[in-house]
């Protein structure tokens, strides 16, 4: 264990439970909350699958443990004060016992819209709705995606011009929109940017 994690303060809890969030690591939205102890903590990072330790079931679980929806480890953080966790995780499928996504599912979703856009891309890029715009899109292949990312880039130049703030903000959607589709057709993903982005972002 690193010593960031052998510093936990346990002791601010009456049952010894820390309080863990699980984020996405891809999406980085909040996906629920556990409690672990140490044989919790231990376990997760033996076995690369979050464990809690369930007060419910009154001993250690493997989130995913009956419905195989795992959460697989990817970092775990410790707070300022050394008494909660964040744990980032890469879910195998649904986290909540809802079906939901996540255990807040509507409510933390507004600021995700673009990577449940990205989803929405991918499945009709997948799907068998021929008249999907976005599946003709691909249809049409990675060259005329890249030629439509251009052309979309180019009214937005064109509408910076103007003073008319609606064409301009629609442009804007329509590059970002094709971006997205871009980004797919090379197999790249928005979290991909990001992350490159916060690479090279220098805290000041
Ligand atoms: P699972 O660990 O996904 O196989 O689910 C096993 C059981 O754990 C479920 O029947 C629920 O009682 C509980 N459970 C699953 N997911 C959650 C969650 N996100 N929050 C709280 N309890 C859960
Ligand atoms: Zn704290
Ligand atoms: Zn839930
Ligand atoms: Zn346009």
């Amino acid at each position: 264990m690193n010593t960031a994690l052998e510093n936990l303060d346990f002791s601010k809890y009456a049952d010894g439970l820390i309080p863990a969030v699980v984020q996405d690591y891809g999406t980085q939205k909040v996906l629920m909350l556990g409690f672990m102890n140490e044989e919790a903590l231990h376990h997760t990072e033996q076995t690369g699958l979050v464990t809690f330790f369930s007060r419910s079931k009154g001993r250690l679980w493997t989130k995913g443990e009956e419905s195989g929806n795992h959460l697989q480890l990817r970092q775990i953080l410790v707070d300022c004060d050394r008494d909660s966790l964040l744990v980032k995780a890469v879910p195998s499928g649904p986290v909540c016992h809802t079906g939901a996504d996540t255990c807040w599912t509507e409510k933390n979703s507004r600021e995700d819209f673009l990577y449940y856009l990205e989803h929405i891309i991918e499945l009709r890029r997948k799907g068998t709705d021929e008249s999907s715009y976005v599946k003709k899109l691909f249809a049409k292949g990675i060259n005329k995606i890249a030629q439509k990312v251009g052309e979309e880039a180019v009214e937005l130049v064109i509408e910076s011009k103007d003073v008319n703030r609606a064409l301009f903000l629609g442009e804007a959607a329509d590059l970002l929109f094709h971006y997205l589709v871009l980004l797919q057709a090379k197999d790249c993903t928005l979290a991909d940017v990001v992350k490159e982005l916060q690479h090279r972002h220098q805290p000041k």
